[in-house]
Formats: structure tokens, C-alpha cells, sequence
């Protein structure tokens, strides 16, 4: 059966700052991939759900349901996505929270501001490893 993949991995990108998802998005889809694309927690849910893509950026602080709880949910709630890489961003960089957010089952953190490289990077090196 033809699962209609055309060699495009599919990235969602869930995060409420609009500036920030647009970056991302053109990020991503100059570096060849599908991007899908939520506002808030809830909707990232229900778009992996939908959209079962082969990775997720998540921001870590939003409004409805943050990122940790939004990562677990996909997690357990949706058996296909529940080793899915999901890549952490967020806007605060101490010590320590790359290894908490680690901890709590993200498989990559990224700090605010996002740099281009750097994600292309992390995203190709989860997927290449999935
Ligand atoms: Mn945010």
C-alpha cells in the first residue's frame, strides 16, 4: 500500500509565540522538511495525532497545557509517537535544565533565540538516529 510518504519527514512545530513558529517554519522547510504547525499544548496534541510526524519541536512555557505536559501526553496517549524525538525549546537557559528536561523525556533541548544551524542540526541527528 502506498502510505503516500514522498521522502519529506515531517516536523511539528508546537509554539505560541508567532515569530518564533514562522522562524521555525521557514527554518524547516528550507532545510526540506514538512512542517505542521500548533499554537498551544492542546493543539499540539491533537495535531501529532492527525499528523504523525516524524518529529516535534516543542516550546516548554505556553498557555492551555505546556510543553512537558504536552510531550507526555503525545507520549502516552498516542502509541505510534511514543518514541518520536521531541526536541525541547525554551526561552531560559540555566544549568541543569537541559538535563531535567531530559530527564522528563524530551531528546533535545534548544535555547531561545533559535539559530539555524543548530536546529537543522539536532533535527537531522534525531531523525537520522530514528
Ligand atoms: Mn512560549
Amino acid at each position: 500500500m502506498f502510505d503516500g510518504c514522498d521522502g519529506a519527514r515531517k516536523v511539528l512545530v508546537v509554539e505560541d509565540n508567532e515569530a518564533n513558529l514562522k522562524l521555525l517554519k521557514k527554518i524547516l522547510e528550507h532545510g526540506g522538511f514538512d512542517v505542521l504547525e500548533a499554537r498551544n499544548g492542546v493543539e499540539g496534541v491533537v495535531i501529532a495525532g492527525e499528523g504523525m510526524p516524524d518529529l516535534i519541536l516543542m516550546d516548554v512555557q505556553m498557555p492551555e497545557m505546556d510543553g512537558i505536559t504536552a510531550m507526555k501526553t503525545i507520549k502516552s496517549n498516542i502509541p505510534a509517537l511514543k518514541d518520536t524525538p521531541v526536541i525541547a525549546i525554551t526561552a531560559y537557559a540555566m544549568k541543569g535544565d537541559r538535563e531535567r528536561l531530559i530527564s522528563e523525556g524530551f531528546s533535545d533541548y534548544i535555547s531561545k533565540p533559535v539559530r539555524v544551524d543548530e536546529i537543522l542540526r539536532k533535527v537531522n541527528a534525531h531523525l537520522n538516529t530514528n
